[in-house]
């Protein structure tokens, strides 16, 4: 008797999930890339963490601290906060997983804007839950239009600020509104991957927002500014019953003891994150507009990328200038997936790399 083959299936929402498409790291037929597809540095980590991360390899037969205290005692004292409240994970994507698992479940929202990181989408469909969607204005988170989307159903509200891949952010006053504005019931997930880079007077990671609230996480990652995207560590910053809620979730060792040593190195070396910061600040001035002069739309960037938009006449598309790149070894990101598929975006490289690129797609105009 032929009994029907009965498959696993996933749950529902599962199979909606589009995959996460990593920034390529090569480029085929070129031996050696510059990778500037996935925000990482061009200084690498501090050396104090690529220490601690070397010494850490003596003692790998012991499982790591569960708690992660020695990143969260520097994490707390660099930022003077209460580390009870602190929660490390596997990246801040471990996290940004974490909470919505903690907080979606069938038949709840999760909210975010129109070209928000992908990776919220993901979460929220992983768990069950329905992905809405509030459009922007140019290009920039609209509170209004987030808030117009709130329902009954919704559970978290998700916003990168700076947001990646656009690069733009919302000035404080704007997230203090949101938050003011959202049921108390809703979670406010406050996103600043790249904080560290954002010197405007009117932006704010979100810290004391936290502080004075009930409903607003702040995630981190020293994936980016510390350069430590190899390693997978992040952490937020949530009142304490949020932090109790994901701790109970998480797996226990979610933190590796060579993250926990390098992690907590990186974050003391404030002359490295400082130097990573002057880099920026002369590049992405330079950058933004040395490709405007080239006749390409660069939209305002905070972070450490700039989202750089193409013609769609034959022979100067996106895809085209991808292409005309890549043979080079000038590897971008495609952002496609994100409903801007007339776009690059490029992380902000070494010196060398970043005038490669120009005088790459001056050619590449005729410019
Ligand atoms: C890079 C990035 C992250 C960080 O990811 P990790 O998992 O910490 O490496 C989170 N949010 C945004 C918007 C990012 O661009």
């Amino acid at each position: 008797m032929n009994e029907p083959i009965q498959a696993p299936v996933p749950r529902s929402g599962v199979m909606q999930i589009q995959a996460y498409v990593p920034g390529k790291s090569s480029a085929a037929g070129v031996a050696r890339v510059v990778k500037l597809s996935s925000n990482e540095t061009p200084l690498g980590p501090s050396r104090a963490a690529i220490e601690a991360f070397k010494s850490a390899a003596d003692s790998l037969e012991a499982y790591p601290d569960g708690a992660a205290s020695a990143l969260r005692a520097a994490i707390a004292d660099r930022y003077g906060l209460d580390p009870a409240r602190i929660v490390c994970g596997a990246g801040s994507d471990e996290l940004l997983s974490l909470l919505t698992h903690a907080y979606i479940g069938p038949g709840d929202e999760g909210l975010y804007s129109e070209y928000g990181f992908l990776m919220y989408r993901i979460a929220i469909l992983a768990a069950g839950g329905t992905p809405v969607v509030a459009p922007e204005k140019n290009r920039v988170a609209d509170v209004d239009a987030l808030l117009a989307r709130v329902s009954s159903r919704t559970r978290i509200v998700y916003l990168a600020n700076p947001n990646n891949p656009t690069g733009t952010y919302l000035p404080h006053e704007e997230v203090k509104r949101l938050a003011a504005s959202l049921p108390p019931h809703v979670l406010l997930v406050l996103d600043a991957a790249y904080a560290e880079y954002v010197k405007r007077n009117d932006y704010s990671a979100g810290l004391e927002l936290v502080s004075t609230s009930t409903n607003v996480v702040m995630t981190r990652t020293f994936s980016k500014i510390h350069g430590l995207a190899a390693l997978r560590i992040g952490w937020l910053y949530a009142p304490a019953a949020i932090a109790d809620a994901v701790n109970r979730i998480r797996g226990p060792f979610n933190v590796s003891a060579p993250a926990i040593a390098a992690g907590a190195a990186a974050i003391r070396d404030l002359a490295h994150v400082e130097a990573s910061v002057a880099h920026n600040e002369v590049w992405l001035p330079w950058l933004t507009r040395e490709l405007t002069t080239l006749g390409l739309n660069v939209t305002p960037s905070v972070g450490n990328f700039v989202l750089i938009d193409f013609p769609t006449s034959a022979g100067k598309t996106a895809a085209e200038a991808d292409t005309f790149l890549s043979r080079r070894g000038l590897v971008l990101r495609a952002v496609g997936a994100y409903g801007l598929p007339h776009s690059l975006r490029m992380t902000i490289g070494t010196e060398d790399a970043n005038r490669a690129v120009v005088e790459a797609l001056r050619e590449f105009m005729g410019a």
